[in-house]
C-alpha cells in the first residue's frame, strides 16, 4: 500500500521512490489485463472481487500532519467470465455532477454474473473540492486536472501524489478508459465526447470507436504534441508538451474517451442517460455485455476555440447552444452597468457554440464561450 504523511518530507520520499520503481515496469504499450487479475481475481490496492461479484471500498493515499486523511473511493464489478478492464473516473472536476452519478449508477445496476472482464471504477476523484463545492481545482492546493498528464509526483503538492496514485494504482491496470466530465458549475455545453488522439493507429481507432458508442451528434478529436519515452533509469519522461495537463491518453497509450455531460452545478437527467446509454455500448462494443452496441457517425470538430473578452462589464450571449455560428456574426455582447454595449463578442470562425461559460460578470481575458471548427 502505498502511504504518505502529504508535505511531510521522509515518507513522501518514500512514496516517490516506490512510484519510479512501479513505473519503470510498466511498458508504454501494452495490453493490461492480466496485471491485476489473480485467478480471476481482480485486486485493486486491498480491495478484491472474486468472478462473478461486485466490492466496493478505498485506496488509501496518505494522511496530512492534521490526521486529514486522503483516500480513493474504488468500485470493481468483476464479471463471470474474462474480458477487458474498462476503467471508469468521474469528478476529477467535481461539480460536474452527472459523471458521478453515472458511475454510482452503472455500479449498482450492472450484474456482474451477465459481465465479462471488469469495471474498475473511481466515481469521485478529488473529494476535497466536491465537500467544498469548488469548481475545476483541488481546493487544498488549487491544481487543476491532479498533474496526471504531466506524471509523478515532482511538483510535490497533494493534488500530484493523488495522480499519481491514480495512476499507478488504476488507470496502468485498465485496457480501455472512460474519463468523465461535463461542465462546470460554471459552464453549459452540449453533450459531446473527446478523443485525444495518440498517433497509435489501433489505439485511435478504438477510442473513436467507443466515442461513437455515445450517439452524440459532435465529436472533438484533439492531437496534442506529446511524447512519452524511457530515460536512462528506466523512468518515463515527457519530451515535449502542448498544453499544460495535456497527455495522459499517451501516458496510459489505452483507448480512451472523455465525455462531456451535463452542466451549470446541477444533474440533469437527460446528460446521465446520454453518459449510461454511452458507457453501456462502451461495454457491449468491448464485449463485455452481450448485444450489439447503438453507434452513431458524429460530426468532428478539429479545434476549439476559446472566446475571450477585452472588457469587464455585463456579458451576455445572443446565440444558443448548438447553434450554427459565422466567422465574424455577432454572438454576445459586454455591457458596462448602465446597459450601454462596450464590447461586441463575434465568432472567429464558422463552427458550433458548444460552451458556454453563463456569469454575466466578466472581466478583461475572461472565455465566455467555446466555438468547435468542424473538420
Ligand atoms: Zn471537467
Amino acid at each position: 500500500m502505498l502511504s504518505v504523511h502529504l508535505g511531510l518530507g521522509v515518507r513522501a520520499q518514500d512514496l516517490i521512490a516506490q512510484i519510479f520503481k512501479a513505473r519503470a515496469r510498466i511498458p508504454l504499450y501494452r495490453l493490461a489485463t492480466e496485471s491485476c487479475i489473480i485467478l480471476g481475481h481482480v485486486r485493486i490496492g486491498d480491495l478484491e472481487a472474486k468472478p462473478g461479484t461486485k466490492m466496493h471500498g478505498y485506496i488509501k493515499i496518505g494522511e496530512f500532519p492534521t490526521g486529514y486523511l486522503v483516500q480513493y473511493p474504488i468500485m470493481i464489478l468483476n464479471g463471470a467470465k474474462r474480458g477487458r478492464i474498462l476503467c471508469l473516473i468521474a469528478g476529477i472536476h467535481a461539480m460536474e455532477y452527472c459523471g458521478i452519478e453515472t458511475v454510482m449508477r452503472l455500479f449498482t445496476r450492472i450484474d456482474p454474473c451477465k459481465l465479462s472482464g471488469a469495471i474498475v471504477a473511481v466515481p469521485l476523484v478529488n473529494i476535497p473540492a466536491f465537500q467544498a463545492r469548488v469548481p475545476y481545482v483541488n481546493p487544498v492546493d488549487r491544481v487543476n486536472g491532479f498533474g496526471l498528464g504531466k506524471g509523478g509526483v515532482g511538483e510535490g503538492s497533494m493534488s500530484y501524489i493523488m495522480g499519481e496514485v491514480l495512476f499507478q494504482k488504476v488507470l496502468s491496470k485498465a485496457d480501455a478508459l472512460i474519463n468523465l466530465h461535463g461542465g462546470d458549475s460554471v459552464e453549459e455545453n452540449l453533450d459531446f465526447v473527446i478523443v485525444n488522439e495518440t498517433g497509435e493507429t489501433e489505439i485511435d481507432r478504438i477510442s473513436k470507436d467507443m466515442a461513437k458508442c455515445f450517439c452524440s451528434d459532435y465529436m472533438w478529436l484533439y492531437h496534442a504534441d506529446v511524447t512519452w519515452i524511457k530515460d536512462a533509469g528506466g523512468n518515463w519522461i515527457k519530451t515535449s508538451e502542448n498544453r499544460k495537463n495535456g497527455g495522459l491518453h499517451k501516458r496510459t497509450m489505452i483507448p480512451t474517451v472523455i465525455p462531456e455531460a451535463g452542466g451549470s452545478g446541477k444533474m440533469q437527467e437527460g446528460s446521465v442517460r446520454f453518459l449510461y446509454d454511452g458507457i453501456v455500448n462502451v461495454m457491449k462494443y468491448l464485449r463485455m455485455l452481450s448485444g450489439k452496441p447503438a453507434m452513431s457517425e458524429p460530426r468532428v470538430f478539429h479545434t476549439q476555440h476559446r472566446v475571450k473578452v477585452r472588457s469587464s462589464g455585463f456579458f451576455l450571449s445572443s446565440k444558443s447552444l448548438g447553434d450554427i455560428v459565422s466567422k465574424g456574426e455577432m454572438i454576445g455582447s459586454v455591457k458596462n452597468i448602465f446597459g450601454e454595449v462596450i464590447e461586441t463578442v463575434t465568432s472567429p470562425v464558422d463552427g458550433v457554440f458548444d460552451f458556454l461559460m453563463f456569469h454575466p460578470s466578466v472581466l478583461p481575458g475572461d472565455v465566455v464561450m467555446i466555438i468547435g471548427e468542424l473538420a
